[in-house]
């Protein structure tokens, strides 16, 4: 900037120089072309007063001098001239000089050469014999004057030249310097000329106004960061060249990606899925996929984003849905075994009916097929109602509101309940030791939970067997213990029990009974209820099994 304020204000002063100068030569040309001309006017007239005392002969002395010199008689006919041989000039009558001093006694005339390149001042004079005395001079006695002058003048350009650099080079200075010192960061606290201060308001105004956006948008960034590293989804945002322009922790999380190994999202994630949808919604259409990867499932779902229909880049959001998904196949799993489980009964109920209705069943069995009937449909009636209950656990739709439960007493409770079950089976059920344990939860579910166990430990359990429930305490939790002396889980299957309609042997606990889902609704009461579940058992010596409850 120095250098062009230095450059502009040299060459301006360097052209208003050069200007003044051709302005004063023109000024001066013409002073001196009318000097000159004055000047042959009085040398003509002193001329002519000289050759009236002294004869014509006198001209001679000035042969061969600057000035032309010329005499003309009457009749226009050259008698002298100084610079040419007289005989050989042509008649001058008619020539407006001569012709003006032959009719007034002076004449002047300007003629220009052929090429108009050179201009010749002619100045006569009328003598008393009426012959006609005429001097001319021409313009390159300007010239010549101009040429004397132009020696001083390139002198005075050169010095003006290098006052000019130097005054140029101080006043870019003066006007840069205290640019280049002003402080931005405040610009209403500098001091300096006043043709600066507009300036200075503005880039005041100007800064207020940037620190307000720069605010504004540090907010949103810092809401959009909020917002997006709160995700679980992940998050990405990406030009129309696959390059990732914002993304999220949980992205990179989700992916398994520490931090992305190049610009391009497609280098995130190899799979096909993951490509077609980032390549599809830069086409401009929405895609959405669903994407396999390490044992998890995870949504895809991806955005063209478009400025002026065209689109600029796209916006993807991951989802995982790997539990969404195994809920999914549970779902679809227990349907398939509710079904199965409904239909086993079904087949057996309908197949006694057909016989008895066909007559095909003799009297002395028609107790027995009757009974196979109830039983079955006790079976099927067990087995709705634990549905339900697992269904209402899995739904979270129970309506009952939680109360203080004393499982102490709720065990006793069971007891008495499964005692003649109990006694059927020659196992003893009475030996509740323990302390009163409140909890706050829902009385009946708690109930389901206790029951389930105790009826388990009933029936899978030996001959004579017992079996305990114990219930404990300390500040922060409370444990109900069911404990039998029955078959007992192999460790391979203990796993899994908790599982609905899994059972150890089929066979065994449709002969007891059995659901398949006691102690899946035992699992999920103890989620319901945030309490802990954990099982021992030995092969053929027994099981134990221990809800512990938070104390509230
Ligand atoms: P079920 O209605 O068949 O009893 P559960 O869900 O209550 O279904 O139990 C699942 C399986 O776990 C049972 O079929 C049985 O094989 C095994 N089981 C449960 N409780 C006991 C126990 N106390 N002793 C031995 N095996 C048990």
């Amino acid at each position: 900037m120095n250098s062009k304020i230095f450059r502009s204000s040299f060459f301006t002063t360097f052209l208003v120089l050069i200007a003044a100068i051709v302005f004063i030569m023109g000024i001066l040309f013409d002073v001196f072309e009318k000097q000159i001309q004055r000047e042959a006017a009085t040398e003509a007239e002193y001329l002519a007063r000289a050759v009236e005392s002294e004869g014509a002969d006198f001209l001679s002395e000035f042969n061969g001098t600057d000035r032309r010199i010329t005499l003309i008689d009457a009749d226009g006919n050259v008698l002298f001239d100084n610079q040419t041989n007289a005989d050989t000039l042509d008649n001058h009558a008619k020539r407006e000089e001569i012709k003006q001093a032959m009719e007034t006694g002076k004449g002047m005339s300007i003629r220009y050469s052929k090429t108009l390149t050179e201009k010749t001042l002619y100045y006569a004079v009328k003598l008393s014999d009426s012959s006609i005395l005429r001097v001319s001079t021409n313009q390159y006695t300007v010239f010549t004057i101009l040429l004397g002058l132009l020696q001083p003048i390139i002198l005075i350009l050169v010095i003006a030249l290098i006052l000019t650099a130097v005054l140029s080079s101080r006043v870019s200075k003066a006007i840069i310097k205290p640019i280049n010192e002003l402080d931005l960061e405040y610009p209403d606290k500098n001091e300096t000329y006043e043709e600066l201060t507009p300036l200075l308001r503005k880039i005041s105004e100007q800064k207020r106004t940037i620190s307000q956006q720069l605010a504004e948008a540090k907010k949103k960034q810092n809401e959009f960061n909020l917002i997006t590293e709160n995700m679980n989804e992940g998050f990405l945002i990406i030009d129309k060249d696959t390059n990732i322009l914002t993304h999220n922790g949980a992205a990179l999380k989700l992916l398994g990606i520490e931090n992305p190994a190049s610009d391009s999202a497609l280098a995130l994630c190899r799979t096909k899925e993951f490509r077609e949808v980032v390549t599809n919604s830069l086409s401009s259409e929405k895609a959405q996929s669903i994407m396999k990867q390490n044992d998890r499932a995870y949504s895809l779902i991806a955005s063209p984003v478009f400025e002026n229909e065209n689109v600029i880049g796209a916006v993807i959001i991951i989802i995982d849905i790997t539990e969404i998904e195994k809920r999914e196949e549970m779902r679809r799993e227990f349907t398939a075994n509710v079904s199965h489980e409904l239909k086993t009964p079904l087949t057996s109920i309908s197949g006694f009916a057909e016989l008895m209705k066909n007559g095909g069943v003799p009297n002395e069995t028609v107790t027995d097929f009757s009974k196979s009937i109830y039983d079955e449909a006790q079976r099927l009636i067990s087995l709705v109602n634990d549905i339900i209950k697992i269904s209402e656990l899995d739904e979270k739709s129970i309506s009952l509101e939680s109360e203080k439960v004393d499982l102490y007493e709720l065990s006793n409770e069971i007891i008495d309940r499964l005692k003649s079950e109990a006694a059927k089976k020659n196992v003893t059920l009475n030996n509740l030791v323990g302390i009163n344990a409140e909890i706050v939860g829902i009385r009946k579910i708690l109930d389901e939970m206790i029951y389930n166990l105790c009826d388990n430990a009933i029936k899978y359990n030996k001959e004579n067997g017992t079996v305990d429930i114990i219930v404990s305490g300390t500040d922060k939790k409370i444990s109900v213990i069911v404990r039998d002396t029955g078959i007992g889980i192999p460790p391979e299957h203990q796993s899994r029990v908790f599982e609905r309609f899994y059972r150890v042997d089929k066979s065994h606990s449709k002969k007891v009974g059995g659901t398949g889902l006691g102690l899946a609704i035992v699992k999920h009461g103890a989620m319901y209820h945030n309490a802990d579940i954990s099982l021992e058992s030995t092969e053929g010596k027994g099981t134990s099994i221990k809800i512990t409850f938070d104390k509230n």
